[in-house]
């Protein structure tokens, strides 16, 4: 209803102006570029690289050109048939063990998944937290073993640094749950 009626009131002011009438009959001889460079799924390493280039010049921009950050991936990864975000359910058809994980695929730094055993809902659904930094977890009712699999942009390993060195024995603010459980239980 707004466009229509802008547009009835544009074309009214047009007749009684001709330096608005030879706007519009040059703007509605343009072509509109056909042309819009975005990157593929491969090339998205960064953060930054997870911004769209916009619209043209008088286009209405789609999600592909204004999308950014974990939205534009998604549409980067639908575009090449990626489920980026991977909203399948997990592997039900075995328990995961340590040479044989059941993957969880993540574009986040951490990533929940609920285990109802093997056959799946034989127990009661335990919540279970896998991280970038702690991707192994396993179910403390059933033994099954869940990896995390990042599949997310790829940053600056110094990002998370937080100035803290390399330091093995510094202590480091707990940023998961899984940061929370002591390293002698790993
Ligand atoms: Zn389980």
């Amino acid at each position: 209803m707004f466009l229509q009626r802008s547009a009835v009131a544009v074309a009214r002011r047009a007749a009684f102006s001709p330096v608005l009438r030879r706007t519009l009959a040059t703007s509605a001889v343009r072509p509109t570029a056909p042309t819009t460079k975005f990157k593929r799924l491969s090339e998205v390493k960064t953060k930054d690289d997870l911004f769209g280039p916009g619209a043209a010049t008088g286009t209405v921009p789609t999600d592909l050109e204004q999308s950014t950050g974990l939205e534009r991936l998604e549409i980067l990864g639908k575009i090449e048939g990626i489920d980026v975000f991977d909203m399948k359910p997990l592997d039900a058809s075995r328990l995961g063990t340590l040479e044989d994980p059941i993957l969880v695929r993540s574009a986040g730094d951490e990533q929940y998944c609920g285990c109802t055993g093997f056959p799946a809902d034989s127990h009661e659904v335990i919540w279970l937290t896998t991280s970038r930094e702690r991707p192994v977890e396993r179910c403390p009712e059933c033994g099954s073993v869940y990896k995390m699999e990042y599949v997310g942009p790829e940053e600056d390993a110094h990002a998370h640094d937080h100035g803290h060195g390399h330091d093995e024995h510094a202590w480091v603010e707990p940023k998961t749950w899984a940061d929370h459980v002591k390293p002698s239980y790993w």
